[in-house]
């Protein structure tokens, strides 16, 4: 059975391993390398097990840890050509480092097929991932985008599990504290999904035969995690679908303190 584990998601640092019990990948280092390693034993999960790291993009919050974590375990790390350079000009990167290029086809790591797609995000060359586990289970994430375009879309549909955005509520952003220019950014083609956004996408998913979703990259300052569920939850439920029998909702904490692991 596949498993996915969130360890960190949000604005102060992602990271999310799927894999088997023996061998996976992480998503993501956007905490140190010590409190990943840590999170990841408080989840049961060897370091060890780690094949390989597939980054999404260059923002603190995804790579934080991910020079000292990939250096000390010798983990190859995944990306586009675009994050890859940028991680080269601002020095996250280094010579002792393996890094490639993830070209559109794919690659096999961890017993899984990891294929990325793009994603409209205000950084060089930013991904989302579908990935097919070794018992044929189908993984779509996509975190840290502004709109979900057609492309992202199919790549949602008919997965197996569904990790989307669902980052800030719209009234939370347009009264909260952050200032003008920081609030036009979010809310742009480039920036982070809604909740309003992330939950219509929901029951055209869930049609598709789509059951679980996990709701991640949620904002510290302009949402929580019951607001971001119960929009989600209710439009879901609007449609006509069943908590029990049609879908299953999760959020990805801040830190997964409980050491949850979906088993799927
Ligand atoms: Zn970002
Ligand atoms: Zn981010």
């Amino acid at each position: 059975m596949a498993r996915f584990c969130p360890l960190f998601s949000g604005s102060s640092g992602n990271s999310f391993y799927i894999g088997s019990g023996e061998s996976g990948i992480l998503i993501d280092v956007g905490r140190s390398a010590r409190q990943t390693v840590k999170m990841l034993e408080s989840c049961n999960i060897s370091p060890g097990a780690i094949q390989g790291i597939f980054v999404t993009h260059e923002h603190t919050d995804h790579v934080k840890g991910l020079r000292v974590f990939a250096e000390k375990h010798c983990i190859p790390v995944y990306s586009s050509a675009g994050t890859l350079q940028a991680l080269e000009d601002n020095g996250t990167v280094s010579a002792k480092m393996t890094c490639r290029v993830l070209e559109a086809e794919g690659i096999e790591c961890g017993g899984m097929l990891i294929r990325p797609f793009p994603i409209s995000h205000d950084c060089a060359e930013g991904f989302g991932f579908k990935i097919n586990t070794s018992d044929d289970r189908k993984v779509a994430f996509a975190t840290d985008l502004g709109y979900i375009s057609e492309q992202v879309q199919k790549e949602l549909e008919t997965s197996d599990l569904v990790v989307l955005e669902s980052n800030h509520d719209v009234g939370m952003l347009q009264n909260g504290p952050y200032p003008y220019y920081l609030k036009r950014r979010i809310l742009s083609d480039v920036g982070h999904l809604s909740n309003e956004v992330c939950s219509q996408m929901l029951p055209h998913l869930a049609a598709t035969g789509v059951t679980r979703f996990v709701l991640a990259h949620l904002s510290g300052e302009n949402n929580t995690p019951d607001l971001a569920y119960q929009t989600s939850l209710c439009s879901l439920k609007m449609a006509g679908l069943s908590q029990q029998m049609d879908f299953e909702l999760e959020v990805a904490r801040k830190e997964n303190l409980t050491g949850k692991i979906l088993l799927f």
